[in-house]
């Protein structure tokens, strides 16, 4: 979705907010070992966000529509501000959220969901900066960027993941300069077929 400045970066201030408020909401009261619970859920949230980020990219995004339609557009105009507007991410974190707390303790469904949301925020931060910030040679930054610009060749098949390469290298989708993926090889094969 085409968005201002302001709706394409609401997330970091929306975001954060929400998280907080479960963090309190699952907190309260809470006893020394349900914070321990509380804490493993949410690095168990951040971890599972990496491979949600992974699966929702690949194969939402990249081939379901209307996502597809709407993520080509991102990919045709890189530095233009499309993205998710908070008004659909937060309702959507504060309802998978709920849906944890029906199925597990309090603790656990609040970590989880603030994990996630972490998860989400340092793709969001990362992506924008991917695409709108200057890296100094040699920086992470720099490499986030070209792993992330070999993703926007046309036809790439590769490096789903922003916020890690791990996956891609789980999936063998990982591309490096001068080096496609398993999956670019097989995409071109096919075009050539
Ligand atoms: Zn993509
Ligand atoms: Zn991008």
């Amino acid at each position: 979705m085409r968005l201002n400045r302001w709706s394409y970066r609401a997330d970091y201030a929306v975001l954060p907010l929400l998280a907080s408020a479960v963090g309190l909401v699952s907190l309260w009261h809470a006893s020394p070992w349900q914070i321990e619970a509380w804490l493993a859920s949410a690095l168990a949230g951040i971890a599972g966000w990496t491979l949600l980020e992974y699966g929702l990219h690949r194969w939402l995004l990249h081939r379901v529509q209307p996502f597809r339609r709407l993520h080509e557009a991102h990919h045709a105009h890189p530095s233009e501000l499309i993205g998710t507007p908070a008004w659909l991410s937060a309702p959507l974190f504060a309802a998978t959220w709920l849906a944890l707390a029906q199925e597990m303790p309090r603790s656990a469904a609040g970590g989880a969901a603030v994990g996630l949301m972490l998860g989400y925020l340092a793709y969001s931060l990362l992506h924008d900066a991917v695409h709108h910030l200057r890296a100094s040679p040699g920086s992470w930054l720099a490499g986030a960027k070209r792993r992330h610009a070999l993703h926007h060749r046309p036809g790439a098949s590769s490096n789903f993941g922003v916020t890690t390469g791990v996956w891609d290298r789980v999936f063998r989708t990982a591309a490096e300069p001068g080096r496609p993926s398993d999956d670019d090889r097989h995409s071109e094969s096919m075009t050539r077929r």
